[in-house]
């Protein structure tokens, strides 16, 4: 792409996207102004003063902002911000991190999104891809910004996790392998509590694939089916993980569904359906990328998993530990307890969101041994399990939690942590939430 020639970019929001960004960039020839309403880290504030980048927190000035030609808005940036209405208003473009970067790199980009399971699969896909010695980065949601790898140090291939929230601002993207793994209600907030504009978000990871590209989904999920039939693409029924030929003008569509992991004899180092299916679509994305299928095998059995989503933790007194802090809603805690063969001591609270506990009742009363409240306030807890009749320990430390399961697990039993709920009640983060979970647990004799 040629340099433009006294072009201005501004970028809202000095975190790793826009650090990075900016610099890019600043590199092709921009007049770059980075602008954050909040504090900007300190290390980050380092790395722009260093390169003569003008910038600003603690509020925006308008009339900076609205001289841009273009905009590059932090994903966590919402369009009802004022600053960002205005720019709207003025009609400037407001594109994304990856949007921006990718004008500057021939890489392979692997994109992947979903309400549930993008970072494991991302993680995964990015794992296989190292194991093949693929010269490859990692970005989007997890990893470093794009735009400074594009800059600092290119690779062949990325691996990109795409939040709803990054595709809303992407237009000439290309995925060369887009992977969907399902759409349900989230961050509806963010799109007038309309389900439609959230799926026609998610669509976007598809547009501007061509024929030679590939479209990995699971075959299971009903919003993406109808969406593929309105774009009048045949829906597949497939029983085997085979591609579809393109149709003309669209991607190769390649879709899978719970029964191929099984038929294919596939084994994967993490418990759950759920993880399948994750495991499934790396495994169709490493296929499409030309990986060796024993490589691909291997992988799957020694991917060590990703912090906070079911991690093993230890096994104290013949009882395992599970470490699921990453389950802050109901959905998440349930298919935690599906991928648990052995009876559970479940840890369960925090800040609630208006869960409604009711559809966990039968899978309690099935597969719990004993139940432990953890909150600043666990009353919503009592009211929604107590009548299960299970043994209850209320607790408001994760050292009186850890206490509690110690006492109340049998050998052979797991002690799982999948709270259902936020962490701020009693925590910085979901990940000061599962780091305090394992350190009590190593100091448990
Ligand atoms: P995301 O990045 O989309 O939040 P993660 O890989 O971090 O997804 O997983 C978050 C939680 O979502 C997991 O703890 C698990 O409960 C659930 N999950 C993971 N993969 C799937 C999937 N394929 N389908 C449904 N739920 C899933």
């Amino acid at each position: 792409m040629s340099t433009p020639t006294n072009k201005k970019i501004v970028i809202l929001g000095g975190g790793e996207s826009g650090i990075g960004t900016a610099l890019l960039a600043q590199n092709k020839g921009y007049t770059v102004f980075l602008s954050d309403f909040g504090i900007i880290k300190e290390h980050y504030k380092a790395l722009l003063l260093e390169h003569d980048i003008p910038f600003e927190d603690g509020g925006h000035t308008e009339s900076l902002i609205l001289d841009s030609d273009e905009v590059m808005k932090s994903p966590g940036i919402s369009d009802d911000t004022p600053i960002v209405v205005k720019i709207i208003e003025k009609g400037i473009t407001i594109v994304s991190e990856i949007e921006f970067a990718a004008r500057y790199s021939d890489a392979k980009m692997i994109c992947i999104s979903g309400s549930n399971g993008k970072t494991t699969t991302t993680s995964l896909i990015y794992y296989i891809l190292q194991q093949a010695r693929l010269n490859v980065g990692l970005a989007g949601n997890i990893g470093r910004s794009l735009a400074l790898q594009i800059l600092e140090n290119p690779k062949d291939y990325y691996v990109i996790e795409l939040s709803s929230f990054q595709l809303d601002n992407m237009y000439d993207f290309r995925a060369h392998i887009a992977v969907l793994m399902n759409i349900t209600p989230d961050h509806l907030d963010r799109y007038d509590f309309t389900m439609q504009r959230y799926v026609d978000s998610k669509m976007r990871i598809i547009q501007n694939q061509t024929p030679v590209d590939t479209f990995i989904y699971w075959a299971g999920d009903e919003h993406i089916a109808a969406e593929l039939e309105k774009r009048a693409h045949t829906q597949a029924s497939a029983t085997t993980p085979s591609s579809q030929p393109a149709r003309e003008g669209h991607p190769t569509l390649c879709p899978f569904c719970d029964s191929d992991f099984e038929q294919l004899g596939l084994s994967f180092s993490q418990i759950g359906n759920h993880n399948k299916r994750n495991a499934m679509a790396a495994y169709l994305a490493a296929k499409s990328l030309g990986v060796e299928e024993t490589i691909i095998r291997q992988s799957l059995n020694t991917f060590p998993g990703v912090e906070h989503r079911l991690e093993r933790v230890a096994e104290k007194g013949g009882v395992t530990y599970i470490n699921d802090s990453k389950a802050t809603n109901v959905d998440a805690c349930f298919v935690a307890l599906q991928a648990v063969d052995t009876p559970i001591v479940l840890i369960v609270g925090g800040k609630d969101k208006g869960n409604d506990y009711s559809v966990l009742h039968d899978i309690i009363r099935r597969k719990c041994r004993a139940l432990v409240y953890l909150g600043a306030d666990n009353q919503k807890l009592h009211d929604s399990f107590d009548h299960l009749g299970l043994p209850i320990a209320d607790t408001h430390s994760m050292k009186d939690a850890v206490a509690a399961c110690h006492q109340l697990a049998h050998a052979g039993d797991t002690v799982l942590l999948s709270p259902c709920c936020a962490s701020f009640d009693l925590f910085r983060n979901m990940e000061d939430r599962g780091e305090q979970f394992k350190l009590q647990i190593h100091a448990l004799p």
